[in-house]
């Protein structure tokens, strides 16, 4: 049968292919009383899925055996089984069901939280990471019990047409299913400038998040349309549209092609003024990418990503090594690196602490000075990969003046360490503040006095100015780049900034949207950083833009507060 689904696009292109279901959250699950009759016949519904689960994962390791053979995978597999035969979870789930007269699906979700509780108290951090396998193999019973099909060996094809769909991926899970050549990304959940929303971007392949019900309503192989720039699922499409599709794609790359061209061409605007496109990067292997694309340097290394998906931490000569590749890969190019924003959505996972609102937690800097021994092993590695002139320091969520005294003070012992031990570094190097709260962009004065540029982070300005979460799917539809309140904001930033000759440039998604890239302009904005992917759209856009009268509607846009006068004046600025 075939329907269609609807979510939010959050990365543009049209993808055709076979769906591919991950299993990494947990299913929504049905809770109910049950009649005494129906209890015997509600245990063997479980006992039936325990042992269909058991069957799916010695598959697995068949599988395994005939194919990569990698040794750790085969652990971790024998660790799911285990956790399967635990009597904490299985019998105790088929004692709870007679007791408490509840449903297989409830009884094995309580049995789940029991044991992750237990796991939680373990000091040992990676014994109490195990809880994600409690998890994960809870999650694989489910999908038997609500009537999935069951996780035998991936039917993955290797041509690049699967379509990944999942309840819901971490940016951890994402950076994982980057070596794999999916076409496609969908989840039920996450809003437009979730990290994971920025890292399916920066793969360059149509994602939708916000999807709600796909995990349920799409089964393993079902052929699928994934049309990232409405936001569209076409599930088992009939010849017709599959055709049209095809169409579209075809004419699709060919603009592709066309852009090509312009890729060392410079940005400058048709009355002449030059622009600077630079990079946003997450591992030390895209520079090469962003070189491909014409980036003029990395306005953005999110350093973070070398710390997710591993369960100890990157050491100074690993981190000296990565931030190496990047600033030689750009050959005397500008490297911003930033330093590392992790809590809120991306976790080390040796995390322990449930925070009530990782957004407003212990997040980026505050993080940083609150382990300063992991903070100066990558400030040292930073200074020791710093060429002269070259290389910058960008301190992600400042939000006080306490705080940047404190980074610097830290810059400045880790210098020092260095000079003790007669290592070189830029001694001058520039140190540069993300403007993503709204407090530090009202009182931007204080730390333009102390640093040497600015970086705007929109994805955080937005979800901080206007409270919404980005991660949440529930309030996606709210999150507003066009809100008068953060034009205004960013309008202020960018003047404020130019008056006082401190470099400021934008790194956040609004960056990378070519929808934006007049407005920007208009509001003095020559700095832009964006995925490697997005520059050339970016950079014909400036090619077709007249300052003279952008700044004019510019001006126009600010002064509007209605929503429907802004999207008016927009889209004529845009035309
Ligand atoms: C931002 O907040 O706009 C930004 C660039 O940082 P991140 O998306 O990594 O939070
Ligand atoms: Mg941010």
């Amino acid at each position: 049968m075939s329907f269609i689904l609807y979510g939010v696009g959050v990365s543009d292109g049209i993808a055709i292919g076979h769906a591919h279901l991950a299993s990494s959250a947990v299913l929504n699950v049905p809770h109910y009383l049950l009649p005494k009759n129906r209890i015997e016949a509600e245990q063997a519904r479980l006992r039936n899925a325990l042992s269909i689960v058991r069957r799916e994962l010695e598959a697995l390791k068949i599988a395994d055996g005939q194919g990569s053979g990698l040794a750790e995978f085969l652990v971790f597999l024998e660790l799911h089984q285990m956790i399967l035969d635990d009597p904490m979870l299985s019998q105790a789930a088929l004692e709870m069901i007679e007791q408490a007269q509840c449903n297989a699906e409830w009884a094995i979700t309580q049995q789940m939280e029991v044991l992750i509780s237990r796991f939680e108290e373990i000091e040992d951090a990676y014994l109490r990471e195990r809880k994600t396998d409690v998890a994960q193999v809870v999650e694989r019973v489910l999908k038997v019990l609500l009537g999935h099909p069951g996780y035998t060996p991936p039917p993955l094809k290797h041509d690049g047409s699967s379509i990944l769909v999942a309840h819901d991926l971490s940016p951890a899970d994402v950076m994982q299913y980057k070596q794999h050549q999916f076409s496609a990304f969908l989840t039920d959940m996450g809003g437009p400038t979730s990290h994971t929303a920025i890292v399916a971007r920066s793969l360059n392949i149509p994602s939708i998040v916000a999807m709600q019900h796909a995990q349920q309503l799409i089964y393993e192989n079902d052929n699928l349309i994934v049309d990232g720039n409405h936001g569209i699922v076409i599930v088992n499409p009939d010849k017709y549209i599959l055709a049209e599709y095809r169409l579209k794609q075809s004419q699709l790359e060919l603009e592709k092609r066309k852009l090509w061209r312009i890729r060392s061409v410079k940005a400058i605007t048709l009355d002449g003024a030059a622009v600077e496109l630079l990079a946003n990067i997450e591992l030390p292997q895209e520079v090469e990418q962003a070189r491909e694309y014409g980036a003029m340097g990395i306005g953005l290394f999110r350093s973070e990503f070398l710390f997710l998906n591993r369960d100890d931490l990157p050491g100074e000569e690993e981190q000296f090594e990565a931030y190496s590749t990047v600033v030689n890969g750009m050959r005397g190019q500008p490297v911003v690196i930033r330093t590392f924003d992790l809590g809120a959505d991306k976790n080390l996972r040796s995390a322990y602490r449930t925070t009530l609102n990782p957004a407003l937690g212990l997040r980026a800097i505050r993080m940083s000075l609150a382990e300063p021994g992991m903070f100066m092993v990558q400030l040292r590695a930073i200074l020791r990969a710093s060429v002269p002139g070259k290389t910058r320091i960008l301190i992600p969520m400042l939000s006080s003046s306490r705080e940047v005294d404190q980074t610097l003070q830290m810059i400045e012992f880790a210098k020092q360490s260095l000079r003790d031990e007669n290592r070189s570094f830029d001694e001058h190097i520039k140190v540069g503040c993300m403007v993503e709260i709204p407090a530090a962009a009202l009182s931007l004065e204080l730390f333009m006095r102390r640093l040497d540029f600015l970086s705007i982070g929109t994805n955080d300005l937005i979800q901080y100015t206007l409270a919404i979460d980005r991660t949440d799917e529930a309030v996606a539809h709210l999150f507003d780049p066009l809100h008068p309140a953060i034009l205004r904001l960013l309008a202020q930033i960018i003047q404020s900034a130019g008056k006082a000759g401190v470099p400021v440039s934008v790194c956040g998604e609004m960056a990378g949207d070519s929808k934006y890239t007049r407005l920007l302009l208009g509001m003095g904005l020559r700095q832009f950083s964006m995925y490697p992917t997005q520059l050339l759209t970016v950079k014909r856009e400036i090619l077709g833009s007249h300052l003279p009268d952008i700044t004019r509607l510019t001006q126009k846009i600010l002064k509007a507060d209605e929503p429907e006068k802004i999207q008016e004046l927009v889209q004529k600025l845009n035309s």
